[in-house]
């Protein structure tokens, strides 16, 4: 029978045991591992029964056992100093504190988080991305306070049926069983937010708070009895509805969002934070109802636009156009048609996702063009993923080379504590007398050759046991009640060379590549001499039959007698199998179609378990690869055609693997030992940990983007708005007149017949301002190389002043010549040699851009 109603109750710990409920509490144990030995020492095995995950511990734990820990002195006493130890960490000055300058709260938004495996709330690297963020964060006492929904089925659980189709389940989640509390007002009752909808309607939703060390994380749900039963839905899966469910759920985020965040400051006295971070565009709404408040307050839509912007800080992930939000316009017409948001104007609204550039479609909403409109500070997230989003969004910079549209890259980053596996966390603390692995000198003799080897091995047997365990599953749940094959038993082998391949499941990963050649991947798999083994993981989007076409080739390769011990398919990709998954594999594969993949993590997961890399020159690989911690494979980008190119970089990727990579793994020394891979792993640990930790990323954002959001909202923001006003205004005044601005005539001299570095040239340019004035703009010299077709490349940009000729009769006033233009002159000194070219540009000018190119006016010699 079916439970109609579940709830989780709470063991009632002693007073002794009082420390686990404040340490099982706050997520921190996540990724503390005296923390997590502590849950484990309770009961090891319902620890595992529980998923590592201390709520659900304590909720099984028997009454006997309890008592005997009770009065357990020794236990008592290390629970009470982890606890200890907790709130010093929540409490004392960490890296954040000592920054000058740094705003003094950070709101961050997304749709989804991976904190924990207990709390599902992600599909894939984004979410994780958000998880790390967060954990970064509390861990630099960087003083965030994050925003998202909580989704009452989390994403999906993966199965397999017996002829490869995933199957997606959608358990329930119970929030009293995980490691959240309801915000509660002063009466004690749970505090909601409420949004107005069309036709009179109200979404009513109350907020989770989970504590994630120092950082407050509060998360959105609508499934209680205030809303109408088609509303109680909204939260109910991630990314599970189209159009309208997508919109209600992306309108409660960013607009329920920063109420909660106001309601949670009036009941706490948490300060109203000065930075607001959108992670991706989901959360872009989060803009308007700051404007809205603003506007209450007595600005207009314009000065509001501007102090929003100025403090907002927009991330974008994803250079596929299909991964970019879009609603149909009409739809997000009618929704904010209503009291959704008092003061703001409908057609604002609009004209903030409008794809208004050429090969723009007039009839949608594109969060992401929202996205960067709102904010004054935005960036990708590797250099790559910088560079291609700056193409992908030029249309709205228009006139401007890519490489000023005002989009800065932060690569991401991983957190360590997390993702590195506590048997080389042990090594390091043991030998090299550090818990941080990633400032470890793994190149140190304090550990051999064989003790790395060790660990590494022993990493690669605890994921084969599970992978054979996770097999049993499957198998069990094909076919029930039947007995389980004894090739499982020995599937997988935990001396071979072990690949690892998993990821979401979108056509770009090509998660097939590998069958492009089907012989010569199962001649590689079952090499006598050199055996190679291939673990594989993956959801497909619940919508996406043709990822679940993938899925279903490989596994049915996968169903080969000959290959199945060899190449596996493990259903369920998640947190859980992926901290196993990442420190089993020596080797870890990324080929997607370059440049689709913004960053990809799962690689530096792997890296900072001495894993070493197999991919494509995508993402953070070509920034980080160097010979020695993996190999790049080729992208064959001027291959003809989608199948060409797929030969091409299948066949240099079994190249790789034949030639390179399984005779490194086993040419190996009289002890056994691989002499020459431990080499690059301790390369890949010692060199990579530090710049693939997510620290690294946190502190980038804190100098990059955080910091200079908080100065310009602090300068726009004081005296009430005054520079948000006059911003607004002069804006507004030099889109008026900006088509008046012409470069009249540009001179240039100072240089010898044959020009040699070192050298000046002396420029004049003779600019109509129409009515703007001289302080209005800035002329620009933009030099570089010119190469074919007169492209500027590699440029430098020196600003030209206005020149005041004096007393000669034919200047009236200051620098204003008698038809009315303005003479601007600079020197250009040539540094080096070569092709040299120039010109003369004319762009808007103030103190409060964050950019030359923010209002995309631009005027250039002709
Ligand atoms: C890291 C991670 C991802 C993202 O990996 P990519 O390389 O960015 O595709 C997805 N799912 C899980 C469970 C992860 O841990």
């Amino acid at each position: 029978m079916k439970a109609i109603r579940r709830f989780t109750v709470r063991t009632v710990l002693p007073e002794a045991l009082s420390a686990l409920d404040e340490l099982a509490g706050n997520l921190r144990w996540s990724w503390h591992e005296p923390t997590r030995e502590l849950f484990s020492f309770i009961d090891p095995e319902l620890w595992k029964a529980s998923h590592n995950d201390p709520v659900s511990l304590l909720g099984m734990v028997t009454p006997e056992r309890v008592e005997e820990l009770a009065g357990d002195a020794g236990f008592v006493e290390r629970a009470n100093g982890l606890r200890d130890a907790l709130r010093t960490y929540i409490s004392e000055p960490r890296w954040y504190q000592s920054q000058t300058d740094a705003p003094s709260s950070i709101a961050y938004f997304s749709p989804e988080f991976g904190i924990a495996a207990a709390l599902p709330q992600y599909s894939g690297g984004l979410g994780i991305l958000a998880g790390d963020h967060l954990k970064s964060a509390s861990d630099l006492g960087v003083p965030l306070l994050a925003v998202g929904l909580f989704y009452r089925s989390g994403y999906f659980k993966q199965a397999i049926s017996p002829d490869g189709w995933q199957q997606e389940t959608y358990p329930v989640l119970d929030p009293d069983g995980l490691p959240l509390s309801l915000l509660r007002g002063a009466d004690g009752a749970p505090a909601q937010i409420a949004l107005a909808l069309p036709g009179g309607r109200t979404l009513f939703a109350r907020v989770w708070q989970a504590d994630v060390g120092r950082v407050k994380l509060l998360l959105l749900d609508t499934d209680i009895p205030e809303n109408e039963d088609a509303l109680r839905s909204v939260t109910d899966r991630l990314y599970g509805g189209g159009g309208e469910h997508r919109l209600l759920q992306e309108l409660l985020l960013g607009i329920g969002g920063v109420r909660a965040i106001k309601l949670h400051s009036e009941l706490t006295g948490a300060e109203f934070p000065q930075v607001f971070h959108t992670n991706e565009g989901h959360a872009g709404f989060l803009g308007l109802e700051r404007i809205s408040d603003l506007v209450a307050a007595g600005l207009t839509f314009a000065e509001a636009l501007e102090v929003v912007r100025a403090g907002t800080v927009f991330t974008t992930h994803t250079p596929v156009p299909a991964g970019i939000d879009r609603f149909e316009r009409s739809l997000v017409e009618t929704y904010f048609s209503t009291d959704l948001l008092p003061g703001v104007d409908v057609h604002d609204v609009l004209a903030l996702g409008t794809e208004d550039y050429s090969g723009g479609n007039p009839g949608v909403f594109n969060m992401a063009v929202m996205g960067l409109r709102l904010a004054q500070h935005a960036n990708g997230v590797s250099k790559l993923h910088g560079e291609v989003s700056r193409g992908m969004f030029s249309g709205l910079w228009p006139g401007f080379d890519q490489a000023d549209v005002p989009i800065a890259s932060v690569t991401n980053g991983v957190h360590a504590p997390t993702w590195t596996d506590p048997a080389l966390l042990h090594l390091a603390e043991q030998k090299l007398g550090t818990t941080d692995t990633t400032a470890a000198d793994w190149n140190s003799k304090a550990v051999s050759d064989e003790e790395l080897w060790q660990v590494k091995t022993g990493m690669r047997e605890q994921l084969v046991a599970d992978a054979r365990q996770r097999i049993r599953w499957a198998w069990q749940q094909q076919n029930p009640g039947s007995v389980v094959p004894t090739w499982i038993d020995d599937a997988l082998d935990p001396n071979v060379l072990t690949i690892g391949f998993a990821r979401r499941v979108p056509t770009y990963k090509r998660l097939t590549l590998m069958l492009h050649d089907q012989d010569r991947l199962r001649a590689i798999l079952t090499s006598r001499k050199r055996p190679v083994q291939l673990i594989i993981a993956g959801k497909s989007h619940p919508a996406d039959d043709e990822g679940k076409r993938l899925i279903q080739r490989l596994v049915t390769f996968a169903q080969d007698p000959e290959i199945r011990r060899r190449l596996v398919f493990l259903p369920n990709y998640d947190i859980e199998m992926a901290q196993l998954l990442y420190p089993g594999c020596d080797v870890w594969l990324n080929n997607p179609l370059r440049p689709l993949e913004a960053c990809g993590t799962s690689g530096m997961k792997a890296a900072l378990n001495g894993a070493l890399n197999l991919s494509i020159l995508d993402g953070w690989w070509p920034e980080y690869y160097d010979g020695e911690n993996g190999w790049a494979i080729p992208s064959s980008d001027a291959a003809g055609d989608a199948d060409e190119r797929d030969a091409l970089e299948a066949g240099a990727l079994y190249d790789l693997i034949e030639h390179q990579i399984a005779p490194r793994f086993y040419d190996r020394g009289k002890d056994g030992v691989p002499t020459r891979w431990v080499k690059s792993m301790r390369h890949t640990l010692a060199t990579l940990s530090p710049e693939l930790s997510a620290d690294r990323m946190v502190k980038e954002y804190v100098g990059k983007l955080y910091t200079p959001a908080g100065k310009a909202a602090g300068v726009i923001g004081a005296e009430d708005y005054a520079a948000g006003r006059e911003l607004a205004r002069w804006k507004d005044e030099v889109r008026k007149d900006w088509s008046g601005v012409q470069v009249l005539h540009v001179e240039s001299g100072g240089l010898a017949a044959v020009p040699r570095v070192g050298d000046e040239l002396h420029v004049r340019a003779r600019v109509q301002l129409g009515g703007l004035s001289a302080d209005d703009v800035a002329v620009e010299v933009v030099y570089g190389k010119s190469l074919e077709g007169d492209s500027l490349d590699d440029t430098t940009t020196v600003e030209l002043v206005p020149l005041v000729e004096d007393g000669d009769g034919k200047t009236p006033t200051g620098a204003i010549s008698i038809d009315g233009s303005t003479t601007f002159a600079g020197t250009v000194t040539l540094t080096r040699p070569g092709s040299f070219g120039y010109n003369v540009r004319v762009v808007p000018k103030s103190p409060y851009l964050a950019s030359p190119a923010e209002l995309g006016l631009i005027t250039v010699a002709h």
